[in-house]
């Protein structure tokens, strides 16, 4: 067996002992005789992972009793309907547009009611956070909307924006369980988890009860009402079971490296090895505003597409997959997340070095 190292931006690589345990638990999970893949969502064996995978993730994000805890399908991108069909009673939403998805929210709150581009950092082919304190945010919006953690530029909001009081809705699909968030300042934080967590397949969506009602938009299909899914607990219908039982593994995972202060920790270091050098680098650039940087996905570029490609090429020849930029964007991008060992970033380090020398 040999296993390269990935820099996917999603789906991502996970954690070695999760794909390991899983392994081991294809044909007979703890004595059923079968995979979780073949069992019932109404069986207790099922309904004793969904429940601990739930409460281990609330046990990690030390979510508040009033928050409910679903896990929902149809990507992070189903959301940005589901979002302002469950909240949009006043028909009008914030929304800051700091890269592709939170341009398509954006587009498909548009569908719903009137979302007004509170900020935008276009301006700049979304390389930095716009400043965000003082937002023309009114009483009427139902929401303000915000992409946490921008996947294809690789910025991040590093403070949240001040949202006068109105609800914040958030995605966080590429840095969830990144870091130590406090889930009491957002009105909803959702994610796929295929980037950070698990893999594709399951969304996360962690929604403040009092959000949760029957009073949604007209036409709003049953299946993306979230009191239907919270009425449920996530059974509604046959939901993604054996993304959710590997969700639960690596929330294990992350409880026994120490939770999520921890893992900031060594998100940090991780990150700061491969910024420090793309400083220090002619070659090398990082593309976004120092201060804005994502410690999940790193773009990068050398300023000659040959020689982006030429790069991309003997990486992947040497074991460093995936390090090709987001197609709207070029360059390259490494995707750094929690699973991806420090030794990995050393390693790419070690090569880019290796690289810009042989090619001065
Ligand atoms: C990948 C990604 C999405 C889209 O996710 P799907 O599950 O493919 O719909 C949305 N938002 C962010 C921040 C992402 O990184």
């Amino acid at each position: 067996m040999s296993r390269v190292y990935n820099f996917s931006a999603g789906p991502a690589v996970l954690p070695e002992e999760v794909l390991r345990e899983a392994a081991e638990e294809m044909m007979d999970y703890k004595g059923c005789g079968m995979s979780v893949m073949e069992m019932s969502h109404r069986s207790k064996v099922f309904d004793e992972i969904i429940k601990e995978a739930e409460a281990d993730l609330r046990d990690l994000m030390n979510i508040p009793d009033n928050y409910k805890v679903l896990f929902l399908q149809g990507g992070a991108s189903q959301q940005f309907a589901a979002v302002p069909m469950n909240l949009m009673k006043n028909k009008k939403a914030g929304y800051i547009i700091t890269g592709q998805w939170a341009k398509k929210a954006f587009a498909e709150a548009k569908l719903y009611g009137e979302a007004v581009e509170l900020a935008s950092s276009a301006d700049k082919t979304f390389s930095y956070i716009p400043d965000c304190s003082d937002l023309p945010i009114t009483d009427d919006m139902d929401y303000v909307y915000i992409c946490e953690n921008n996947t294809i530029y690789g910025t991040k909001f590093k403070e949240l924006p001040n949202t006068k009081g109105v609800d914040l809705v958030a995605d966080v699909s590429s840095c969830f369980l990144s870091e130590p968030v406090d889930v009491s300042k957002y009105a909803i934080i959702y994610g796929g988890v295929q980037k950070n967590v698990g893999p594709a397949g399951v969304v996360i969506a962690i929604i403040r009860e009092d959000l949760i009602t029957d009073d949604v938009l007209p036409g709003t299909p049953t299946m993306l009402k979230y009191k239907t899914q919270a009425d449920n607990d996530s059974l509604y219908n046959t939901p993604p079971c054996y993304g959710i039982y590997i969700c639960g593994k690596v929330f294990k995972w992350l409880k026994k490296m120490g939770g999520l202060e921890v893992m900031k920790q060594k998100n940090e270091e991780k990150a700061k090895i491969l910024y420090d050098f793309l400083d220090e680098s002619e070659m090398f650039k990082g593309t976004v505003a120092k201060e804005d940087r994502s410690l999940m996905n790193v773009p990068f570029v050398t300023g000659d597409a040959d020689l982006d490609a030429k790069f991309v090429k003997e990486a992947k020849a040497a074991g460093f997959e995936n390090l090709k930029g987001h197609r709207s964007v070029g360059g390259m991008r490494a995707s750094i997340y929690n699973a991806m060992p420090k030794e990995g970033v050393e390693k790419l380090v070690a090569f880019m070095k290796e690289f810009e020398a042989a090619n001065k």
